[in-house]
């Protein structure tokens, strides 16, 4: 099946039910209606002389225009780039240039930044042409470009069609539409998804219909959704947390997908969740920890959440137990994946033993192989012994867009991804990710692992959130260094962090050097990028 095919399914199932709810946007859709108007937009693209397999970019935060976008390309067999709200122009020309997008939605303003002004600045042709006819210098493959209207609001945009408009011009009924679900093959790709940057500069992964529909009914299954569910979002969608372990677990169960806000605020998750009855919640362990210590807190009645996903980076056993008991989500799971895998390869369930679920990734997923090898010779390693983790199965992407080279580095003879994580697999398979290859510390020829330093630094009741990194030394070649962002109200010193961890972690485990922040360089995803606090501490050590 094709994600147009099965959707088509689930609106005839489930057609009066609520589908989407975009809070910020005052938005809902049944599925019947969400159908319709995929169906229409789906008209729409093609009538912009599209045709299967041209990419087509979306550079927005999370909104009904995602998800229509989502959903329309893949019925038309199109091939949907997802782009960065954070990125700025030098970025935007290199995605869209990468991959060729032959169109772009994009919402028009966001708080402070001026999308279509960016995207002007680098198209200054678009002012001079009708829309649909752009021949930009820079961007030669790009031809239209549509801004995303508040309900036909705001004024018009040379060269740009408003959203509105596009719809306008779409027909549910378009047999093209049909003749295309009949020749589109479930290992077409339909999305290019760009990796983090948590490590560097991002990579595009081209992925599958079977890629991604299958992984998100296992996460859907792992979370045991139905149609009662009500899963809140506030992770982005151009991510693919927010799209295959929001949109799709969601859509292949027929649950109802809500949307707090454009960009993440922890006082609108709160509020939504209350307000929409939520029963499921994801985030990003930072989201959760600004959730969980936001000042009014206490007011909400978090009573009717039951589940929901921690995933992306690792995730603190405190937090996890937090989530637990003061957010009522007794059957919040962890998953593990990236990007390259779509994403998820292991995931605890509902029936994972408590201890299990705090603190390991889970189990492989059905359908799914790991191996654990040493990165050196790709041995297998004995069980318990720490090693690379490498996935193979229907979730491999089917490579980077335009990278052959980087594609076979990634995924070996045998259709392994090579992660880049450390992980070590239990006798009964639960896997425990142990962090990345390349965070890993060694300080006088000793591996030291910052992750298990981050997990003891969190017991500190002053501790709100801690990253460890290495950073470089002429004695020992390396140095641990601690980051710790204190609570609210409180004032640890640099002595009160060195006294915690006397007599309860190892000597050569205390950090060298600490030092105390207000935040962390992160990803918009929420992720932290250690590179950034390394080379920081580089430049304040020199
Ligand atoms: P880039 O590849 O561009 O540096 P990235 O690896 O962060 O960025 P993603 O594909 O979004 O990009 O993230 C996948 C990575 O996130 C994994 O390789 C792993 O390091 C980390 N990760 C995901 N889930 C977990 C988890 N549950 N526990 C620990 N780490 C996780
Ligand atoms: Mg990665």
């Amino acid at each position: 099946q094709t994600i147009g095919d099965f959707f088509a399914d689930m609106a005839r199932r489930q057609g009066a039910h609520e589908a989407l709810v975009s809070r910020h946007q005052g938005l809902r859709y049944s599925y019947a209606q969400l159908h319709a108007e995929v169906r229409r937009l789906a008209s729409a693209l093609l009538g912009l002389g599209l045709t299967p397999g041209d990419r087509v970019g979306i550079w927005s935060h999370n909104n009904a225009e995602w998800v229509l976008m989502q959903l329309a390309t893949a019925q038309a067999g199109l091939i949907l780039v997802n782009i960065n709200p954070a990125y700025r122009v030098a970025e935007l020309e290199y995605a869209l240039g990468k991959v060729g997008c032959k169109a772009l939605v994009t919402m028009a303003q966001f708080k402070t930044s001026d999308y279509l002004g960016m995207l002007r600045e680098l198209a200054p042709e678009l002012a001079l042409c009708l829309p649909g006819k752009l021949a930009a210098k820079r961007l030669p493959a790009l031809r239209s470009v549509v801004w995303i209207d508040a309900a036909g609001q705001g004024s018009e945009q040379p060269g740009m069609l408003r959203f509105s408009t596009l719809m306008e011009r779409g027909d549910a009924q378009d047999a093209r539409i049909d003749a295309i679900a009949a020749q589109l093959k479930n290992t077409d790709p339909i999305n290019i998804q760009f990796t983090s940057g948590t490590t560097g500069f991002p990579k595009g992964a081209t992925l599958t219909h079977r890629n991604i529909l299958n992984n998100g009914f296992f996460i859907g299954e792992c979370m045991r959704l139905t149609s009662a569910d009500r899963l809140c979002i506030p992770v982005p969608l151009y991510h693919c947390f927010g799209m295959v372990l929001g949109n799709l677990a969601c859509f292949t169960h027929g649950s109802t997908i809500v949307y707090p806000s454009d960009g993440f605020e922890p006082l609108s998750v709160l509020e939504t969740v209350q307000a929409e009855r939520c029963t499921g919640l994801h985030g990003v362990p930072t989201m959760f920890i600004a959730e969980l210590d936001h000042p009014r807190f206490a007011e909400f009645d978090l009573s009717t959440l039951r589940t929901g996903i921690m995933a992306g980076s690792p995730c603190p056993i405190e937090v996890m137990k937090r989530v637990q008991a003061e957010m009522n989500m007794t059957e919040v799971t962890i998953a593990y994946g990236m990007t390259e895998t779509s994403p998820v390869s292991c995931q605890s369930s509902t029936d994972t033993p408590l201890a299990k679920r705090v603190s390991t990734v889970g189990l492989v997923q059905p359908h799914l192989v790991v191996k654990i090898v040493d990165p050196e010779t790709g041995a297998i390693v004995p069980r318990g012994a720490t090693g690379e983790l490498c996935t193979q199965g229907y979730s491999v992407m089917h490579g980077y867009w335009g990278d052959e080279e980087r594609t076979r580095e990634a995924i070996d003879a045998e259709g392994f991804m090579h992660t880049g994580d450390l992980a070590t697999m239990d006798d009964e398979g639960y896997v425990n990710i142990v962090g990345r290859i390349k965070d890993m510390v060694i300080r006088g020829g000793e591996n030291l692992y910052p992750r298990e330093i981050e997990e003891f630094l969190y017991r500190h009741p002053q501790v709100q959130d801690v990253q460890v990194v290495g950073v470089p030394d002429a004695k020992y070649g390396e140095e641990l260094c601690a980051w710790i962002i204190a609570k609210p109200g409180t004032n640890p010193t640099e002595q009160d962090i060195r006294d915690f961890c006397k007599g309860q972690i190892a000597h050569h485990k205390v950090p060298r050097y600490i030092r105390f922040v207000a935040e962390f360089p992160m990803t918009v995803t929420g992720k932290i990028q250690k590179f950034r606090i390394r080379d920081a501490m580089i430049e304040q050590l020199d």
